[in-house]
């Protein structure tokens, strides 16, 4: 069983640890999220930058903790609470938060993107941080009760910090969204300790702010299908670029392979689609919005991505076709020694 987050900077000729006060370029990696969390920073002094990249590993320690899923903590709580039928006060405004952002993108996808199914998420086994190979598959009658029970963000009712749920099937977990929400409060902190050109990656999870010096930064995207790099993308200002994939975290089971991308319809693991790649000014909502594309699939993605209001995406399918809209093909540099077979849609 792999556990398995890589996106790839392309910083060219630049090592992974921190660099030497004359390099304007300082990067640093710690773990979290189950993940490889790399901060870069250009063009301030190291100590400064360092202390900025203890501020943020520290930041996305306490998030990590009070956004999880299954260690105990504040949202186990208030999932025990759901569960219970009990109204929960919630001291954590961005828990709050979390919910009422994923309220709006679960309603923006037509409910594809539903954190409130933690108990499917946890039935296929992937609420736990090692995959064993010899987990049971969920029967398929315990699905079809889940599935009847539908429970959806917008069973959750918020009154001021007071948070109840009409069905208890509901269980929260913000896996699809966190680490987009992680990423916009780590570029805003960062911003607070003076630093206006950096990049933060949590696995697949990129937001930049400024340039690298005079010029954009250049991000590498994933090829699904291996370990290189199917496409560079030049990118500046205040951007995410978020991958979804299904090679990331999945399990195997008699040579099968699952997804740990759910389908909240019929409660199986997604099929057709290796990756999704959005970018957005926000990345809570390019995390929602690439996990909410990859279940919408090639039929869906378009219109799921319009409602979400998602300018620039790109799909990857298991037959390595790539589809993206006009003004993401402008952006999207191939690296790969022969291109891809490209489908460009209508525009977005
Ligand atoms: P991501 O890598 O952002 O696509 O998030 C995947 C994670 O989100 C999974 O590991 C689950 O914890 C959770 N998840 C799986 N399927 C869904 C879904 N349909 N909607 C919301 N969250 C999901
Ligand atoms: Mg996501």
């Amino acid at each position: 069983m792999y556990f398995r987050l890589f996106i790839w900077i392309l910083v060219s000729g630049l090592g992974l640890t921190g660099c030497s006060q004359h390099n304007p370029l300082y990067e640093e990696g710690f773990y979290v999220f189950g993940t490889l969390v790399n901060v870069s920073i250009w063009g301030v002094p190291t100590e400064q930058a360092r202390q900025a990249v203890d501020t943020i590993a520290h930041d996305f320690q306490s998030m990590h903790h009070r956004w999880h899923a299954w260690e105990p903590g504040p949202l186990v709580d208030l999932n025990k609470a759901i569960a219970a039928g009990q109204v929960w006060t919630v001291e954590d405004n961005s828990l709050i938060f979390l919910i009422k952002q994923s309220q709006l993108f679960s309603q923006q996808s037509e409910g594809l993107f539903n954190p409130a199914v933690g108990q499917l998420i946890r039935l296929w086994g992937f609420h736990r941080n090692e995959f064993p190979d010899d987990t049971p598959l969920p029967q398929s009658t315990t699905l079809a009760t889940l599935i009847e029970q539908a429970p959806s963000m917008a069973d959750i009712q918020i009154k001021g910090n007071q948070v109840s749920s009409r069905n208890r099937a509901v269980q929260l977990d913000f896996g699809a969204i966190a680490k987009g929400y992680a990423i916009d409060l780590g570029i805003k902190k960062l911003q607070q300790q003076g630093i206006h050109n950096a990049i933060i990656n949590a696995g697949g999870n990129l937001k930049v702010m400024g340039k690298k010096g005079t010029e954009p930064w250049r991000i590498g995207i994933r090829d699904p299908s291996g370990q290189g790099v199917l496409a560079a993308v030049l990118v500046s200002g205040e951007e995410s670029v978020v991958t979804s994939g299904n090679y990331e975290r999945f399990r195997e089971h008699k040579g099968v392979h699952y997804s740990h991308i759910i389908d909240p319809r019929n409660g199986m693991p997604v099929r057709g689609i290796t990756s999704v790649t959005v970018i957005d000014p926000s990345g809570t909502r390019a995390d929602a919005a690439a996990t909410a594309l990859t279940v919408a699939g090639l039929s869906d993605w378009h219109r799921i991505a319009q409602q979400m209001g998602i300018k620039y995406v790109m799909v990857v399918d298991e037959s390595a076709t790539v589809y993206m809209n006009p003004a993401m093909a402008k952006r999207i540099q191939f690296q790969t020694q022969q291109p891809p077979k490209v489908v460009l849609t209508d525009p977005l």
